[in-house]
């Protein structure tokens, strides 16, 4: 029996599931989860010692690669004096300074520990902000696990969201209502019935948890207005996106400013951080200076914060994402142009440094769109692409990404490995 194997029926026995986050169980792909021995680079080794070119990137903070030795050195720098205190650090203001500095929108933020906390923090600011109940989101978008967002579509545009998981109360998802993603109409018709009543809208500007969709800035712009006009806060879900698809995110490459922006993943350097913050006046509710509630034991750990901040202050250098955003395309015009080859009804795209990869005849741009995929085609993708070395996410709804460190070589490794992984599906 193979160690990963062994490995995921011990882990069964004292976990749930095996794994402390359900996508990485390989559900819906089967098989085996690879469990993870190390890493270095661009590369991943499980514990069978196969060796893999990683695109998960440990779902998207691993920018610079694994192991980048800045990083490791500052973090074994701030380990020697202390882990953590329960009390303000000097690292934290200077985190806090650089987003502010690199996200115009973001003129104050609050350290957190998790992308799910910054949500959950900024959607109840919002409503305590705006004395409003109601929250609207999209299908398909995915904000952490918070009560209020693991909710689903009702049966119309109007009623309210049905939850999507157990435990959570119907009394919580009735104040959620659920739209269709990158659809202007449904957008004006809520708005136009429910403005006043709505504190917030929160979006994935592109979202990255139904694969990759990206709409276009009239959608994004239009948006904007209605919040303005019905006085709902923005909320910029850019967790995955910030300082993925540019040094900005999407609302610097659209010009969009969102009224609240939460951050996570690439801003910890692949320790815990997530982050929200945005209008000074908004971030004047949160205590100990207003009224709403928000605290956490290791918020701004230092540790962590010093990953983030090494890891931050190397991908502004002047060139990183051009480079990146080059390899990512190149990635996916590659991946692309096997599946032609091969006669795969199969597409792909990038932005920035995130890409998609789909299985169908067209690049989808909503999730009903994105849930006619090739599940089984994927799959057998997924499985082939693991045995030529290349690690994609485990899952046709999830988008990919790349690091600094994969260099043209490493692309093309790939590209190559796709074109035989095509071939046999
Ligand atoms: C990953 C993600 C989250 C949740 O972040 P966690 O750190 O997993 O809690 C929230 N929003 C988006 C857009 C994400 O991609």
């Amino acid at each position: 029996m193979s160690r990963n194997q062994q490995l995921f029926d011990r882990a069964q026995l004292t976990i749930p599931g095996g794994v402390n986050s359900p996508v990485r169980a390989f559900k819906s792909v089967g098989g085996t989860p690879r469990f993870i021995d190390r890493a270095d680079g661009p590369y991943m080794w499980d514990a069978d010692g196969k060796q893999y070119i990683d695109y998960i990137q440990s779902w998207g903070p691993m920018i610079l690669g694994h192991g980048d030795k800045d990083v490791i050195e500052a973090v074994q720098k701030a380990a020697t004096r202390g882990f953590s205190f329960g009390a303000p650090t000097e690292g934290e203001i200077e985190l806090a300074e650089l987003i502010c500095e690199l996200i115009p929108s973001i003129e104050q933020v609050r350290l957190v520990s998790s992308g799910t906390e910054a949500t959950m923090s900024a959607i109840r600011l919002a409503r305590g902000f705006t004395g409003r109940s109601l929250l609207v989101k999209f299908e398909g978008c995915y904000h952490g696990h918070s009560d209020s967002l693991l909710v689903k579509a009702g049966s119309g545009l109007l009623t309210f969201g049905q939850t999507s998981s157990a435990g959570v109360p119907e009394d919580i998802a009735k104040h959620t209502l659920v739209l269709p993603f990158n659809d202007i109409e449904a957008l004006e018709t809520v708005f136009a019935e429910k403005g006043n009543e709505i504190a917030a809208v929160i979006i994935e500007p592109f979202a990255g948890n139904m694969n990759l969709i990206a709409p276009g800035q009239a959608y994004h712009q239009r948006l904007r207005e209605l919040c303005t006009n019905a006085g709902s806060v923005l909320i910029f879900d850019e967790v995955m996106t910030g300082f993925r698809v540019g040094l900005t995110g999407v609302q610097g490459r659209y010009g969009i400013t969102p009224d609240l922006t939460t951050l996570g993943k690439v801003i910890g350097g692949g320790m815990p951080v997530g982050a929200f913050g945005g209008r000074k006046d908004i971030m004047a509710h949160i205590a100990p200076l207003g009224g709403v509630y928000q605290a956490g034991t290791l918020s701004g750990n230092p540790l962590a914060v010093t990953a983030g901040l090494v890891t931050l202050n190397k991908i502004r250098q002047p060139g990183f994402y051009d480079t990146l955003t080059a390899r990512a395309a190149r990635l996916a015009a590659g991946f692309q142009a096997e599946a032609v080859k091969a006669g795969v009804p199969c597409t792909a795209q990038s932005m920035g440094s995130m890409f998609g990869v789909y299985f169908t005849p067209t690049i989808p741009q909503n999730f009903a769109e994105v849930t006619k995929s090739d599940i089984a085609r994927f799959n057998a993708f997924f499985h082939a692409m693991l045995d030529e070395g290349v690690y994609l996410a485990p899952s046709a709804y999830e988008a990919g990404f790349v690091s600094i460190v994969h260099d043209d070589a490493i692309i093309d490794e790939t590209i190559a490995a796709a074109g035989r992984a095509f071939s046999k599906v």
